[in-house]
């Protein structure tokens, strides 16, 4: 393994047993169960990236004035291992992963970590816990990368010194267990995901704390999900709960996709960019612009918008049946799932479980 660090491996002596890890993915619900292992490496502004480990997964001890847990200096990524059908393991796009921690990490004032040994301790992690990698369709090893501030300081006149990168890694079931259904979304005009000058580009912990009333307030109305407009007129729309959103014009040989173009408050997903790629493969042209709610409300009213959908890692593409906010109410189409929705879908998963070619070099072998 080609690694700008050699990884000190401790086992663990207690690994879960066989028929436990078996029920567990039977049935892995999403987040909540984790591998035997975890990778940590140290960051200190003396010696760089150091002291990286491959050890037995459990808690990790900080000290109280670690300034993550006060000002919240931290990062995290999200990426899924799968098991193709030929049994090898792959995940998607992990440079782009790598690229986009580096991006967050400017926006930060973080330590960039080079992308060759973010890759290299991934793949060590799920190279040691494999047989976590469930083996059933749609079923995969969530990657939970992510880094924080450990320096003992209140002081607030300079970013920490000291940085702890951590990766776990979570077996999880489809993010739809009983079936891939549309989802409700509640336009918040009360809170704002990012604002500019912001750090809504950025994975950063501090997004979803500040986004979770806004959630809250979505599930009062009885939906799912909230959309989030932007922080200056409160009309223009930019994402849906944790994903990205996609708006589907037309039908048949007319359609076409509009999706928010990434201004600096948005978060620019990697299931976005790959459906940038891939859907004028598929003869569907693709635009980023600008949506406000008054135009998807007479999109869907005119038949002009014909199906809308989130897209991230976690669902990888998730259909929005239905718009609810303060002052107004709409349907999307028939409010079932369209087909454009699901050919994309079935194409993208078809490329990372191996059912398909991958014309891009998308997906990376890992064992
Ligand atoms: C992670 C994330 C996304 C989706 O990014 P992917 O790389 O496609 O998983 C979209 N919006 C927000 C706010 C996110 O945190």
């Amino acid at each position: 393994m080609s690694s700008t660090l050699d990884f000190d491996v401790t086992l663990t002596e207690r690994p879960t047993p066989a028929e436990e890890r078996a029920r567990i993915l039977a049935d892995p619900g999403w987040g909540q169960h984790f591998t035997d292992h975890m990778v940590t490496i140290r960051y200190s502004a003396d010696k760089g990236w150091h002291d990286a480990r491959l050890q037995p997964y459990g808690p990790i001890s900080l000290d109280p004035a670690s300034q993550v847990l006060h000002y919240a200096q931290e990062l995290f990524e999200g990426l899924k291992a799968y098991r193709q059908a030929d049994g090898s393991i792959v995940t998607f796009r992990p440079f782009m992963n790598a690229a986009r921690m580096n991006r967050s990490a400017q926006r930060m004032a973080m330590p960039e970590i080079p992308e060759r040994l973010f890759v290299d301790a991934l793949e060590l992690l799920v190279r040691t816990d494999k047989d976590w990698v469930p083996g059933t369709e749609g079923y995969s090893l969530y990657l939970r990368p992510y880094m924080f501030a450990t320096t003992k300081l209140l002081g607030v006149n300079q970013p920490a010194q000291e940085y702890l990168f951590v990766v776990i890694a979570s077996p999880s079931g489809n993010y739809y267990a009983r079936g891939i259904k549309p989802v409700s979304v509640w336009l918040s005009q009360d809170y704002t995901r990012a604002a500019p000058g912001g750090t809504g580009a950025a994975k950063t912990g501090g997004n979803y704390a500040a986004s979770f009333a806004g959630q809250a307030e979505a599930v009062a109305h009885g939906c799912d999900q909230v959309v989030w407009l932007d922080a200056v007129e409160h009309r223009w729309v930019e994402e849906v709960g944790s994903m990205n959103l996609m708006f589907v014009y037309g039908s048949g040989a007319d359609t076409r996709l509009l999706t928010p173009a990434l201004t600096g408050t948005l978060l620019p997903g990697i299931t976005r960019d790959s459906m940038l790629k891939l859907a004028p493969d598929l003869g569907i042209p693709v635009e980023e612009g600008k949506i406000s709610i008054e135009e998807w409300q007479a999109g869907c009213a005119s038949g002009a918008i014909t199906e809308v959908f989130g897209c991230g890692t976690a669902a990888i593409i998730s259909p929005v049946g239905h718009v609810k906010g303060a002052d107004r109410e709409w349907g999307i189409g028939d409010g079932g799932l369209g087909p454009v929705s699901m050919r994309l879908r079935e194409e993208l998963i078809g490329i990372q479980y191996g059912t398909r070619p991958d014309p891009y070099g998308w997906v990376h072998p890992i064992a």
